[in-house]
């Protein structure tokens, strides 16, 4: 197949283009299976050397390379080319939106990581470690009521997908609840209220409008809204008691 790439370009140390830009690029015997991420890989090494992204796993785990294509939210290491273009083709590519532009597809993750870090995104437990040195047990049920959030690569898709988030970057946005929802509903952590209370501020939870753009950019197939709603309703009943129950979590195709 022969594909055309428009992506958006940017260098702050250019003299000649002071603002962000698009620029085309032509790419022949690239296969239908290709992933979007292996043909920006050859435009680097075959045409621009300059081209600049942020990729390191390139198996969908370490969500580093995620990047608008096409109009959508994606991580160009899971998507194929067929998925987006037919032979001859054009592929549009650009950064993720909501995040300062650092060089061409590489954005400032830092106020994404802020905004994860405020939400107390680990296990909180003060009890004393079991005498037997063993873990702290959990029933598998329990355990059921947040696996779906466990699964959150901290890619950003999600809440660069948001125009909640676009409008007002104060808002924690939908991977730090999500973060924070893993937590919340985990029968062995002791700080779900406290990570309430941070959600039910200003910049929390409500801010979300239920828009859902956040479900279907999440590359992990997390129910993100889900998850949005579940904290909503633990903040209004005070207590986290009886919002989730394991048999109400719809199953995924492929999920594992
Ligand atoms: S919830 Fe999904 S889209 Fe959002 S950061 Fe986590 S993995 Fe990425």
């Amino acid at each position: 197949m022969r594909i055309n790439f428009r992506i958006r370009r940017y260098n702050p140390e250019s003299t000649e283009h002071k603002k962000p830009y698009w620029q085309e690029f032509t790419v022949d015997n690239v296969e239908a299976t290709d992933r979007v991420l292996e043909v920006l890989h050859r435009i680097k090494w075959e045409q621009d050397g300059s081209l600049s992204f942020r990729r390191s796993c390139s198996g969908g785990i370490c969500g580093s390379d995620a990047m608008r294509i096409n109009g959508r939210n994606r991580l160009a290491c899971k998507i194929l080319v067929r998925d987006v273009v037919e032979d001859g083709g054009t592929i549009q590519v650009e950064p993720i939106l909501g995040l300062p532009i650092l060089k061409d597809l590489i954005v400032d993750m830092e106020p994404f990581f802020a905004h994860y870090r405020e939400v107390m995104p680990y296990f909180v437990n003060n009890d004393p470690v079991p005498e037997d040195g063993r873990e702290r047990l959990q029933s598998s049920e329990d355990r059921e009521v947040f696996d779906d959030t466990t699964n959150c690569i901290l890619c950003a898709a999600c809440t660069a997908s948001c125009p909640s988030f676009w409008a007002n970057g104060k808002y924690v946005g939908p991977a730090a609840i999500v973060q924070a929802h893993r937590f919340i509903f985990d029968s062995r952590d002791q700080a779900a209220q406290e990570r309430l209370d941070i959600l039910g501020e200003e910049n929390g939870v409500w801010r979300c409008r239920t828009i859902f753009n956040c479900t279907p950019a999440c590359p992990r197939e997390i129910s993100v809204t889900r998850a949005i709603g579940e904290v909503k309703l633990a903040i209004q009943r005070g207590s986290t008691e009886g919002i989730i129950h394991p048999d109400t979590i719809p199953a995924k195709q492929g999920h594992h």
